[in-house]
């Protein structure tokens, strides 16, 4: 832990929540020249604030390459991306002379339930990054139905449950990649449980196409996305894995200057996800050549980082509002999310703005 008043450059970046995040982040968009806006949604913040979506465009007014980059979409995750944003947002010149022709579109807490609430999920128990369907309901998960009195107990979480142990065996017994692909995968059949990409379009992401339905991006013909995850991966470091990209995209400008960022072996997927906000963004520009990616930094284990999203999620589900218990769970889920570690969120600001400014340059260079 850094000691009381010392000088740590990672820290300002970080918010104590989410009201604190977006007021910053909207200060420093306004501050260089961004255009910003608001997108409110029904549900509402502790204390029955209002919560909001926050769209930042900078660059040409109609852009023919576009950049975007999305925090919060797993609600809780935003307070390591939103920390990023703000951190590339300070950096920028406040006099920055943008390419023609060039534009970025900045979306602040996706997800912003989740963000305030302390959740992976919506006010509807929805994972965003599986609910961007063409059609619903989602495709049936048998494997998950198998796993799911496993994963999602019907009560109040207490000791000694034995999860690991009993994951583990479904592991050996099943393979892991069986059981890795049966739960995140996603479902659509349980809807308090984890990974639930709902039964219907929920509101942000229609709020997220209607940004994307404006005229000024009528003109885009390749667009980058950048959407920002922890969680997942070594600790620390940073992965980008591709979602949504062209047959062969190796040539591109935007994915070889990701390439570094790409996992060893795999340059494709580490699992297979249904309904990614991808599949949005390609719908929404149609016309476009799309490239989407997530942005994982990594935490802690996949097993702990399943733990805690289940303990969450029964404690959210199961637990008075005001007990102890929950909010222990929620601060577990928050250290899961973006851990109280300076040399953690010193590196992801390092390497993250290092990535930004790489799929910056890429996409502003790409021909036309
Ligand atoms: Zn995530």
């Amino acid at each position: 832990m850094p000691g009381m008043g010392a000088i740590d450059t990672a820290d300002p970046y970080f918010s104590k929540d989410y009201n604190d995040a977006r007021r910053h982040f909207i200060e420093l968009a306004r501050a260089r020249g961004g255009r910003v806006h608001s997108h409110r949604i029904k549900a509402t913040g502790p204390g029955n604030l209002p919560l909001f979506i926050d769209s930042a465009v900078f660059g040409d007014p109609r852009p023919c390459k576009l950049l975007i980059v999305v925090s919060g979409t797993h609600g809780v995750e935003g307070f390591a991306g939103s920390a990023l944003q703000r951190h590339c947002l300070a950096t920028l010149k406040r006099d920055r002379l943008w390419p023609t022709g060039y534009g970025e579109l900045w979306l602040h807490a996706l997800n912003p339930y989740g963000f305030a609430w302390l959740r992976r999920t919506n006010e509807h128990n929805v994972d965003l990054n599986r609910n961007c369907l063409e059609r619903f309901p989602g495709p049936a998960n048998p494997m998950y139905r198998t796993l799911n009195p496993l994963l999602n107990p019907t009560s109040a979480p207490g000791r000694g449950d034995a999860f690991m142990p009993k994951l583990l065996w479904a592991a050996v017994t099943r393979g892991i990649s069986f059981v890795r692909q049966a739960i995140a995968g996603g479902q659509y059949e349980f809807p308090r449980g984890l990974f639930y990409g709902g039964d219907d379009k929920q509101e942000s992401i229609a709020i997220y196409e209607s940004i994307l339905s404006d005229p000024a991006f009528g003109a885009v013909e390749t667009v980058v996305q950048l959407d920002l995850h922890s969680g997942l991966g070594p600790w620390g470091r940073c992965t980008v894995l591709p979602s949504v990209v062209p047959k062969d995209p190796t040539n591109l400008p935007a994915y070889q200057a990701l390439s570094p960022w790409l996992p060893p072996r795999c340059r494709g997927k580490v699992y297979e996800v249904h309904g990614g906000l991808g599949k949005a963004l390609r719908r929404a520009l149609p016309q476009a050549r799309c490239l989407a990616f997530v942005v994982e930094f990594g935490t802690y284990s996949m097993l702990r980082m399943l733990a805690t999203l289940r303990e969450e999620n029964r404690a959210h589900h199961y637990r008075n509002p005001e007990s102890p218990a929950r909010a222990r769970a929620k601060t577990r889920l928050l250290e899961s999310a973006c851990p109280n570690d300076r040399r953690w969120r010193q590196h992801i600001l390092t390497d993250g703005s290092r990535l930004i400014i790489r799929a910056r340059d890429a996409v502003s260079e790409t021909p036309t």
